[in-house]
C-alpha cells in the first residue's frame, strides 16, 4: 500500500503508531520476530536425558508426566497430549459426537485450524461474530442471532434455515484474551449446544480466576513453536469428562485395544500421540509458564502505555473479567472508514517490517475463504471491523525482560 494514498491525518496516525511500537522495541536486535520460543540449559538437559533413556517415541514416562502437569495447569482432571493443536481440536469435536450433517459455531476471526477441524469431522462451520474487547465469540450477539435462526428441540438445536443440527460452539480465546464464558455457557445451555474451547492460544489465561481449558466439555491446547509453551509441535485435549478422556486417548492411539502383542483395533483411529521427546521439552517449558506470563504482562503494559498515549490508537487490552496470557499483543487503528483503516494497517505493517519489526495483520476472516463460501454465517460487523484494524506485535517472552 502506497503511503501517499493515505489522507494526511491517517499518515500521521501511521507514523505515530510506528513510533510507539519502535519506542517499546528500542535497542532490540533486528529483525524482531513476531513470536519466538525461549530455551535454556534446562531444555537441553531434558532432551539429552530423554535421548539417553531411548524412549523418544510415543510411549514413555514423560508423556504421562506432561499430561499430569497440563491437567493441573488447566485445573481439570484429565489431559491427553497429542502431536498438534489441530489434532487436539479434531479429537475434541469427535468426542463431542460431531459428524457429517452437523453445524458447529466458530468465530469468523480465528486461525484456520478452528474451522478446519470442524470440516475434518464432516460437519460444517457456522461463522459467528466477535466482541471488540475479547476478540472472541460475543455471547450476547450469538444469543440474539440464535433466537432468530435456531430452535431448541428435544433432539438438539436445529438451524431453521438449513435444517441441520447445530451441535456445538467453539469459543476461541484470541491472542490469549478469555471469552466471557458465563453468558456463553448460558446461551449454549439454552440451545443445547456442547461447548468446546479452542484454548490453543490461551494456556495460562484465566476467566474470573479459573484457568482457560476447564469451561466446556473439553478444550484443545497447542504447543506449536509460536505458542507460549512449546513442544516443537504438539497439543492436548483437556477435560473433566472421563468418557471424553478415554475416547480421546483411544482415538489418538490408532484405536488399538490394549494387548501385549496383538493388533486389534475397534474404531478408525488416528496416530495423534505426542512423542516422549516432545514431552521432555513441554514439561520443562511448562515449569517456566509463571515466569513467561509475568514477562508477557510486562511487555503488554509497555505496549499499552505507548499505544494508548496516541489518540486514534488502542492497545488490545484484556477484558475486565479475566486475565490474558498476552500470547500476542495487538494494536488497533481507530480509523473510522474500513478501507482507510485497512490502508493504514497495511502501511504500518510495511513500515515496521522495513524497519525489521516483523508485525502481521490479524487472520483473514475464515468466512471469506473459498472453501467456506457456502457455510452459514451471521452478520459479522465486529469481526470485519477488527480484521481491518488489528496489527499483531512482536510478543516473545524475552522482550519482557530476562528470565527470573
Ligand atoms: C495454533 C492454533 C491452533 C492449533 O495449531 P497447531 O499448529 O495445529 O498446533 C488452533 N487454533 C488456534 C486459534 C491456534 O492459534
Amino acid at each position: 500500500m502506497n503511503a501517499e494514498l493515505l489522507s494526511p491525518g491517517t499518515a500521521r496516525l501511521v507514523a505515530a503508531a510506528a513510533a510507539a511500537v519502535e519506542g517499546v522495541l528500542a535497542g532490540r536486535e533486528r529483525p524482531v520476530a513476531l513470536h519466538e520460543p525461549e530455551f535454556s540449559q534446562a531444555e537441553a538437559e531434558a532432551l539429552a536425558d530423554c535421548l539417553q533413556s531411548t524412549y523418544v517415541s510415543t510411549v514413555g514416562p514423560l508423556v504421562d508426566a506432561f499430561a499430569a502437569a497440563l491437567a493441573e495447569t488447566c485445573g481439570v482432571r484429565y489431559a491427553v497430549p497429542v502431536n498438534t493443536g489441530s489434532a487436539a481440536l479434531h479429537l475434541c469435536l469427535l468426542c463431542a459426537g460431531i459428524g457429517p450433517g452437523d453445524e458447529v459455531l466458530v468465530p469468523a476471526l480465528s486461525f484456520a485450524a478452528t474451522a478446519a477441524a470442524v470440516a475434518y469431522t464432516g460437519a460444517t462451520p457456522h461463522f459467528v461474530d466477535i466482541g471488540r474487547q475479547s476478540l472472541g465469540v460475543d455471547p450476547e450477539a450469538l444469543g440474539e442471532y440464535l433466537d432468530t435462526v435456531a430452535e431448541a428441540t428435544p433432539t438438539g438445536c436445529r438451524n431453521r434455515r438449513t435444517g441441520r443440527r447445530i451441535a456445538a460452539v467453539v469459543p476461541m480465546h484470541a491472542f490469549g484474551h478469555p471469552v466471557d464464558m458465563d453468558p456463553l455457557t448460558d446461551v449454549a445451555a439454552r440451545f443445547g449446544l456442547a461447548v468446546i474451547e479452542d484454548a490453543a492460544e490461551s494456556l495460562g489465561s484465566t476467566y474470573k480466576g479459573h484457568p482457560m481449558g476447564g469451561f466446556g466439555r473439553c478444550a484443545a491446547l497447542s504447543f506449536n513453536g509460536n505458542k507460549i509453551v512449546t513442544t516443537g509441535g504438539g497439543g492436548a485435549v483437556v477435560t473433566n469428562d472421563e468418557a471424553v478422556y478415554r475416547l480421546a486417548r483411544h482415538l489418538s492411539s490408532t484405536a488399538k485395544r490394549p494387548h501385549p502383542y496383538r493388533y486389534d483395533h475397534d474404531m478408525v483411529g488416528y496416530n495423534y500421540r505426542l512423542p516422549n521427546l516432545n514431552a521432555a521439552l513441554g514439561l520443562t517449558q511448562l515449569r517456566k509458564l509463571p515466569d513467561f506470563l509475568a514477562r508477557k504482562r510486562l511487555l503488554a503494559s509497555r505496549y499499552a502505555a505507548a499505544i494508548d498515549a496516541v489518540p486514534g490508537l488502542r492497545f488490545a487490552a484484556e477484558p475486565a473479567y479475566g486475565q490474558s496470557n498476552y500470547w500476542l499483543c495487538g494494536l488497533l487503528l481507530d480509523a473510522p472508514d474500513a478501507n482507510e483503516a485497512a490502508s493504514a494497517r497495511d502501511a504500518l505493517i510495511e513500515r515496521l517490517r522495513d524497519a525489521g519489526i516483523l508485525v502481521r495483520p490479524a487472520w483473514r476472516l475464515l468466512s471469506d475463504l473459498p472453501m467456506y463460501a457456502d457455510a452459514p454465517r451471521m452478520a459479522l460487523p465486529r469481526a470485519r471491523w477488527t480484521e481491518s484494524r488489528l496489527v499483531s506485535l512482536p510478543s516473545s517472552v524475552r522482550l519482557g525482560g530476562p528470565p527470573a
